[in-house]
C-alpha cells in the first residue's frame, strides 16, 4: 500500500516523485537534509507558522532566520527576503499558510539571485493552486505535506515529501528508512538515517482518502463560503483574504482576526461557555520561550506576524459541519466579541 499511495499521490500532484513519511515534521526534516543543510547555515522562513517548519532547522544546528509576513495573505513577505540574506544564507522555506499559496515566482527568483535552495511547507495546502493552474508542490521544489487528522486529508499521523527528481526522492527515501539504500538489504546502511517510515496501514488510509480528496476539498470550500456569508456583516472581524492574483486557496482552517480593540482571549472564553471550541491560531514562533532564549527574539521584532497572531481565532472547521452549525457559531461569535 505504501508504494501505491506514493504513486497515486505523485500522479495527483503531477510531475513529481513522492516519498511517504511518518509526519509532516519528519518530511520537512528530510527535505532540508536533502538540501545538504549544515550546522551554522541560515534558512529564511516565516515566524507565522506551525512551529515545526522552524524547528527542523534546529534539528540540524542551523538557524531559522525569520522575516515578517504579508498582512493580507499571511505568507512570508517576499519583499523582505533579500534584506535577510547574509553570507551564511543557504535556503528559503516558505509556508503556504492556511492553504493560501505563497508567491513561488518571487521566492524562486530570489533563490536564483542568491544561490539558495527552496523547500516548500505545503502541510496546510494540499490542493491549492498557483495562478497558472499548477498545484502547489508542482513548481520544481522539494515540497512537504502533512496528514495529521486536522489536515485536508489524513492518515492518522503521516506526511509526504515530493521531489522534482528521482535522485532527491531516493535520498529522502533512504534517510526515511534508517539509511538503507534502495538496493541494500535490511541490515545494510550507507548513510545516517531515521525511522520516519509511514506504516502500510496508514498508507492504505491515505489511498482511500486520496479517492475522496476532491469531494472533501469541495466541502471545505462550501463551509468556508457559509462562514463568509454569515460573518460578512461583522465590522469587528477581518475574514480570511479572498483568493488573490488568480490563485486558489485550499481551505484548511477558517481563521478570523478580531479588531485591535476586541479582547481575543475573552472572546474565545465566551465561545467556550456556549459550547464552541475555538483557538488562538497561530502564535508567532519567534516569541515561543525557547526561541527567545536561543536567539534573543523579542516582541516587536516582526510586528505584522505578532499583530495577526495576537488577534487570530480559528473557528470550528471540518467536513461534517452543516450550514446550521456555521450559523450557530456565527451567532455565538456575535455575542462574544467584547472589548
Ligand atoms: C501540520 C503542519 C506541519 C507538520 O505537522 P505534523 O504534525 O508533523 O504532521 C508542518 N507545518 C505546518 C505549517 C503545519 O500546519
Amino acid at each position: 500500500m505504501l508504494k501505491r499511495f506514493e504513486r497515486e499521490f505523485a500522479q495527483h500532484v503531477g510531475d513529481v516523485h513522492a516519498v511517504a513519511v511518518s509526519s509532516g515534521t519528519a518530511g520537512l526534516h528530510l527535505a532540508i537534509r536533502a538540501c545538504a543543510i549544515e550546522p551554522g547555515d541560515e534558512v529564511i522562513t516565516t515566524p507565522f507558522s506551525f512551529i515545526s517548519s522552524a524547528n527542523v532547522m534546529l534539528f540540524e544546528r542551523a538557524k531559522p532566520v525569520f522575516v515578517d509576513i504579508d498582512p493580507v495573505t499571511l505568507n512570508i513577505d517576499t519583499n523582505l527576503i533579500a534584506g535577510a540574506v547574509t553570507g551564511k544564507s543557504r535556503g528559503i522555506l516558505p509556508v503556504h499558510i492556511f492553504g493560501h499559496p505563497a508567491d513561488m515566482e518571487a521566492v524562486g527568483a530570489l533563490a536564483d539571485d542568491h544561490d539558495l535552495w527552496v523547500v516548500e511547507d505545503a502541510c496546510e495546502a494540499l490542493g491549492a493552486r498557483h495562478s497558472d493552474g499548477r498545484l502547489v508542490g508542482n513548481t520544481g521544489n522539494l515540497t512537504v505535506y502533512g496528514f495529521y487528522p486536522n489536515k485536508q486529508m489524513t492518515t492518522g499521523e503521516g506526511g509526504m515529501v515530493t521531489a522534482p527528481t528521482a535522485e532527491l526522492a531516493e535520498l529522502v527515501g533512504c534517510e526515511r528508512n534508517q539509511g538503507r539504500a534502495a538496493d541494500m538489504g535490511w541490515l545494510g546502511h550507507n548513510r545516517l538515517g531515521f525511522n520516519y517510515r509511514l506504516s502500510d496501514v496508514a498508507a492504505a488510509i491515505g489511498v482511500a482518502q486520496l479517492e475522496r480528496l476532491e469531494a472533501m476539498l469541495a466541502r471545505r470550500g462550501e463551509i468556508a463560503g457559509w462562514y463568509r456569508e454569515e460573518l460578512s456583516g461583522q465590522t469587528d472581524l477581518t475574514l480570511p483574504c479572498e483568493d488573490l492574483g488568480g490563485v486558489t486557496r485550499s481551505w484548511f482552517v477558517f481563521v478570523v482576526q478580531v479588531a485591535e480593540d476586541v479582547d481575543r482571549d475573552a472572546t474565545i472564553e465566551r465561545l467556550r461557555k456556549q459550547g464552541i471550541s475555538a483557538k488562538p491560531y497561530l502564535p508567532a514562533i519567534h516569541l515561543q520561550p525557547f526561541y527567545r532564549e536561543l536567539f534573543g527574539y523579542r516582541p516587536g521584532d516582526f510586528p505584522v506576524a505578532e499583530s495577526v497572531a495576537s488577534r487570530s481565532i480559528a473557528l470550528p472547521f471540518y467536513t461534517a459541519l452543516e450550514r446550521e452549525d456555521v450559523a450557530r457559531v456565527a451567532r455565538a461569535l456575535d455575542r462574544s466579541l467584547v472589548p
